[in-house]
């Protein structure tokens, strides 16, 4: 009796520990004035996204392959729409297509910041068109919304940028730490040539920058079940790439005489090996996200997150069931290319395949090729980096714990309603990777709502965005602008 009457003691102060742990990390943090909202002409804005969405800037993969002439296009029409910028800002043409510029800061002592967005776009896949509800790059302005290829990828963040500089030198803005904008023309193709280049022009003038923000996380209405408040994402890394070739061969012959496997069927096995064979998670990037909007989870989740020295399987086992969140948790792969066989008699020579990996931080290159072959172990399968499309490491991560991240946070609070701010590691590739020899403080944050809805335009159909998205976009901006310009950090 005793015994049982202590186990139930146990598991009581168990139980309110929990709770206690629980109760403290799901808190909401204070809430912020909000942001005293500068002017901005909606329909204006809308009318200069419009315009920058008919100008056809798709980039293509391949050197000498991209079209300059609409980058050339977007030149002249930033010279026209933006008066200010255009004869304030210091320009520096890079490699013909991209644009930098420099705002000089009044105390050289402060590095510089720089905001990137890049011009170029996807093309339009020509099977899609009869699901868009506008013709793609005419820009229609309707239903409150910009339509059209690069609103959100990012041509609304483009004239976002520009709108907030034009806007803040009309009110005389003088910072004291420089600032650039900087417009890369081939992200969508990797960005050797764009962004990579601004960063060799910055880095040969001795630049080194205090922080960056481009492109990545967003506002979510609707991207976690169970919550209904919208979340900030900021990406503070994003997830490497690895392309992997594999390859096979075999003797050809006849199909009537055929060995118990044939390189399609070693193929085979290869791939659902490794499919059976995911890499291992590490919540360790997740965990610090999921803690941060754990106040707008759902109490059970709340209580899993808050006691992950008990429960940390159990999370991971739910969180794994989505693709996403999924995606966060480890290294992922994907077989994505598979080619074999002749003929329907013919034992097939040879079969080759390649998988797509996306590393998370911490898992380099070498030990997922290692991993990879561990779990193929089959000599007749060779593996190798495919030389078509290579791969990168996983980018550093940005802290948390600095004056850049915490004025980024703040400033997204101010202006939208005290919106929960999460950190993040982002899951697909921006230009901003290519900045990390110069820069520590690289966060990647699309400033506006997005429902997953409108969400599927990116790179896909109906691609468009709110005008107050638009007009939101330009007040942050015009807020962060002025806040890491005058910042001493
Ligand atoms: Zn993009």
């Amino acid at each position: 009796m005793t015994i049982l009457l202590m186990i139930l003691i146990v598991v009581l102060a168990l139980v309110i520990f929990m709770l206690i742990r629980t109760t403290q990390s799901g808190r909401a943090p204070e809430p912020v004035s909000l942001a005293e909202r500068p002017l901005v002409d909606t329909k204006e804005v809308s009318q200069h996204l419009s315009q920058m969405i008919q100008i056809q800037s798709i980039s293509k993969e391949g050197t000498g392959k991209t079209d300059p002439q609409p980058f050339l296009d977007i030149h002249t029409w930033v010279e026209n729409t933006y008066p200010l910028l255009s004869s304030r800002l210091e320009k520096i043409t890079i490699n013909t297509c991209s644009l930098l510029f420099c705002l000089p800061g009044s105390e050289s002592s402060l590095a510089p910041v720089l905001f990137n967005a890049h011009m170029d776009v996807v093309p339009v896949d020509e099977s899609t068109l009869p699901a868009w509800k506008v013709e793609p790059f005419s820009g229609t302005i309707r239903e409150g919304y910009v339509w059209g290829r690069g609103a959100i990828d990012m041509k609304g963040q483009a004239v976002g940028l520009m709108e907030a500089m034009e806007g803040l030198l009309r009110d005389g803005f003088l910072p004291k730490r420089t600032i650039y904008l900087a417009f890369g023309h081939d992200e969508e193709v990797m960005g050797f040539e764009g962004s990579t280049k601004i960063v060799e022009h910055l880095k040969a003038q001795g630049v080194h920058l205090a922080a960056m923000l481009d492109e990545g996380g967003f506002i979510s209405l609707d991207g976690l079940p169970g919550v209904s408040e919208p979340f900030a994402m900021v990406g503070i890394s994003e997830k490497g790439y690895l392309t992997l070739k594999m390859e096979t061969s075999a003797a050809p012959g006849h199909s009537s005489q055929p060995p118990r496997q044939t390189a399609i069927g070693i193929m085979a096995r290869a791939i659902a090996l490794l499919d059976d064979h995911p890499m291992p998670t590490h919540l360790q990037y997740l965990l610090p996200t999921l803690k941060s909007l754990s106040y707008l989870l759902p109490v059970g989740l709340r209580f899993v997150i808050a006691n992950t020295w008990l429960f940390k399987s159990v999370l991971i086992n739910n969180l794994t069931q989505s693709q996403q969140l999924n995606a966060m948790l480890r290294t992922t792969h994907a077989a994505t290319m598979i080619n074999g066989g002749i003929k329907d008699n013919v034992l097939p020579a040879s079969v080759t395949a390649k998988v797509n990996l996306r590393l998370l931080p911490g898992d380099s290159i070498t030990e997922v090729m290692q991993y990879v072959n561990k779990v193929i172990d089959d000599p007749r399968v060779e593996i190798s980096v495919d030389e078509e499309n290579g791969g990168w490491e996983a980018s550093a991560i940005s802290p948390t714990d600095t004056p850049a991240y915490r004025s980024l946070d703040l400033v997204t609070r101010q202006v939208f309603n005290n919106v929960a701010v999460s950190p993040f590691v982002f899951l697909a590739a921006t230009d901003s990777r290519h900045y990390q020899s110069i820069c520590k403080n690289i966060f990647k944050f699309s400033p506006f709502m997005l429902s997953s809805e409108e969400l599927q335009g990116m790179h896909g159909i109906n691609e468009r965005i709110s005008q107050k998205s638009l007009t939101d976009m330009v007040v942050f901006y015009m807020r962060i602008m002025r806040v890491w310009g005058d910042a001493e950090f």
